[in-house]
């Protein structure tokens, strides 16, 4: 199947409302360019030095996401063009984040992740965490938050993944109500990857962020 035919596949199983991110990590430029002919123009990279590079190279009108883990010593080299920050997991990267774009006088979209799933590897806050930078959110003024990401246990039980996704979607609703109410910057909820965006979609995602499915499978010798 080409990439054409894989986006095709997607979006018929995605609602108007859901954000696609087609997830090009390790993936070449000729294979985002077929995504943008077809009229892609978000994209996803979880590696600082890849995506700087892809920035630089690509069509300037792709709206750039950073999806990965981010170390607070990177964030500078993607504060000036970066659209969407999806894992912010700590206070010190949202200080962080805010120092490096008070430098340049821009406003970064940010998403607090969450950490919803079993396994320890997976990053994100809890939801004391959450709470406290909700609670000192003034502090970083170059910081527009605009909701929530997760990533669910990797696993075939599909009923953990969709309890894991709906509790996201509950806590969610509940940050939304009790802290932006006005706010309609705080809109996203970016959950769902390749195999469980589906599941994502049915309960409640907004945002989701897919590679294999569009670009197959990823090639960790090129960069
Ligand atoms: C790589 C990655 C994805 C995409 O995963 P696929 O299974 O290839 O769709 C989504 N989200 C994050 C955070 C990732 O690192």
């Amino acid at each position: 199947m080409s990439i054409k035919e894989n986006l095709q596949e997607v979006h018929s199983h995605l609602p108007a409302q859901v954000q696609l991110v087609c997830v090009s990590k390790f993936h070449p430029d000729e294979a985002i360019l077929e995504a943008y002919a077809c009229g892609e123009r978000t994209f996803g990279e979880s590696h600082v030095q890849e995506l700087c590079r892809k920035h630089e190279e690509l069509p300037p009108d792709i709206s750039w996401h950073f999806i990965g883990h981010l170390q607070t010593n990177k964030v500078k080299y993607i504060v000036p063009f970066v659209d969407l920050i999806h894992g912010v997991d700590s206070l010190k990267l949202l200080a962080e984040i805010d120092k490096q774009a008070a430098k340049i006088g821009r406003q970064v979209n940010c998403l607090l992740q969450m950490h919803i799933a079993q396994e320890e590897s997976k990053f994100g806050m809890d939801e004391a965490e959450l709470r406290e930078a909700l609670a000192r959110r003034g502090e970083w003024t170059h910081v527009t938050l605009c909701g929530l990401m997760g990533m669910a246990t990797f696993t075939d039980a599909q009923e953990q993944v969709r309890g894991e996704f709906r509790g996201l979607r509950r806590l969610f609703d509940a940050v939304k109500a009790e802290y932006f109410p006005d706010d309609a910057r705080f809109a996203v909820l970016s959950m769902g990857m390749s195999d469980d965006y589906r599941i994502a979609v049915e309960e409640g995602s907004t945002m989701v962020r897919i590679g294999t499915t569009i670009f197959g499978h990823r090639d960790y010798g090129i960069q």
